[in-house]
């Protein structure tokens, strides 16, 4: 049946590939954003459909509509733009998680949070399983970011415990594809625009650290199923594919399915860098019976054809 949804951050990289997901399936979708870091064209196949609705707004403030389920993706998820103004990032995570929460509670709808396996920060426990507490500087620059959305976290789970509200958590691991901003820092576009203008690849420190990939397709089916579990199970749930690579083997690969004539050159580490990064998925495959089905050389070659299609230099 079809459902009343708000996504906020509607208009972003994951926010646009959901917002589409759910107005194919029928369903009625508010997509709320305040274009930070989205923007209208990553939505604009939808504009004209009689059920999507875009508004502009800041989830800092209140916001009121009659809706089933929210979906709260708002808030900058590159080290560029979070850090960019670190204050309105916490602002982003944390009031934006109690006004979506608040306004869950009113309508008592479903609310999922996308939270991020940037909660474990520098992760001592390899894989990281749902129940790591994790590694996390509380005054870096990073810590806008991850302590941010780890208050978000506790915000669901007393708005679960004081209200009863039916929540659910899924932390997202690293993810890209088609529609990810093209300059916004992260590892994957920048890689591949490297090497397509055949310039040369940037790896921070040695590129012996690890991250794990996974395609926007497969997350989105994640995102769907664990909105739809019983209300019992509230996560949080690790989404993101296991297979783990270095930072130089992922810079090689995209040389070799690019054809790039791009030389590697190795640059100072950010602050704070994580070493290491995969998540353990059992607890979605057995609740969910999701597992990621995109491998990393078909998800970039898909980027790769999308980035070359749309010109984007
Ligand atoms: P994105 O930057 O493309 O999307 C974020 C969206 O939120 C943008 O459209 C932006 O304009 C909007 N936004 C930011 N601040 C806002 C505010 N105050 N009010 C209203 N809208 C606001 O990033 P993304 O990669 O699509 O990430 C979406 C969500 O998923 C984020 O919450 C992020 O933390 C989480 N996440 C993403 C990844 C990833 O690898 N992409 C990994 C872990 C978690
Ligand atoms: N809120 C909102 N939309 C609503 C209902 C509430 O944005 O439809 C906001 C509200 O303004 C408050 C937050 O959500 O800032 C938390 O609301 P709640 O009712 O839980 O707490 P209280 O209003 O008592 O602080
Ligand atoms: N990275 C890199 N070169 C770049 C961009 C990123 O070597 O041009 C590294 C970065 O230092 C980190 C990894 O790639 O170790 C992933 O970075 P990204 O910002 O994409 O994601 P996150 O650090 O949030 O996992």
């Amino acid at each position: 049946m079809a459902k009343r949804i708000l996504v906020s951050g509607g208009a972003g990289f994951i926010g646009s590939h959901l917002c589409t997901k759910l107005v194919q399936d029928g369903n009625d979708v508010i997509c709320l954003d305040n274009f930070f870091t989205g923007a209208k064209k990553n939505v604009e196949h939808l504009i004209g459909y009689t059920n999507f609705e875009i508004v502009r707004h800041d989830v800092i403030d209140p916001f009121r509509a009659e809706v089933d389920e929210i979906y709260n993706l708002a808030c900058p998820a590159s080290p560029i733009h979070y850090q960019y103004d670190p204050i309105q990032t916490t602002k982003t995570s944390v009031y934006g998680a109690l006004n979506m929460l608040g306004l869950a509670k009113r309508v008592r709808a479903k609310i999922l949070q996308a939270s991020t396996s940037e909660v474990y920060g520098d992760p001592e426990v390899h894989p990281q399983p749902e129940e790591y507490w994790g590694n996390v500087n509380p005054i870096g620059i990073r810590s806008c970011y991850d302590e941010g959305k780890r208050c978000a976290e506790t915000l669901f789970m007393d708005y679960r415990r004081q209200h009863n509200l039916r929540i659910k958590i899924v932390r997202i691991f690293n993810t890209y594809g088609p529609k990810m901003l093209a300059h916004d820092g992260r590892v994957v576009s920048n890689f591949i625009l490297q090497a397509l203008n055949n310039q040369v690849i940037t790896i921070y420190g040695d590129g012996q650290q690890t991250r794990s990939f996974q395609y926007i397709d497969d997350l989105i089916e994640g995102m769907v199923k664990m909105m739809d579990t019983e209300d019992n199970f509230t996560g949080p749930v690790n989404m993101g594919n296991p297979v783990e690579f270095t930072i130089l083997e992922l810079a090689q690969k995209i040389i070799k399915l690019t054809n790039s004539k791009s030389e590697i050159v190795f640059l100072p580490l950010p602050h704070d860098d994580p070493k290491q990064r995969k998540p353990d998925i059992s607890l979605a495959k057995e609740k969910l019976n999701w597992e990621p089905t995109i491998q990393l050389e078909e998800g970039l070659l898909k980027m790769i054809e999308y980035f070359t299609k749309n010109h984007i230099q």
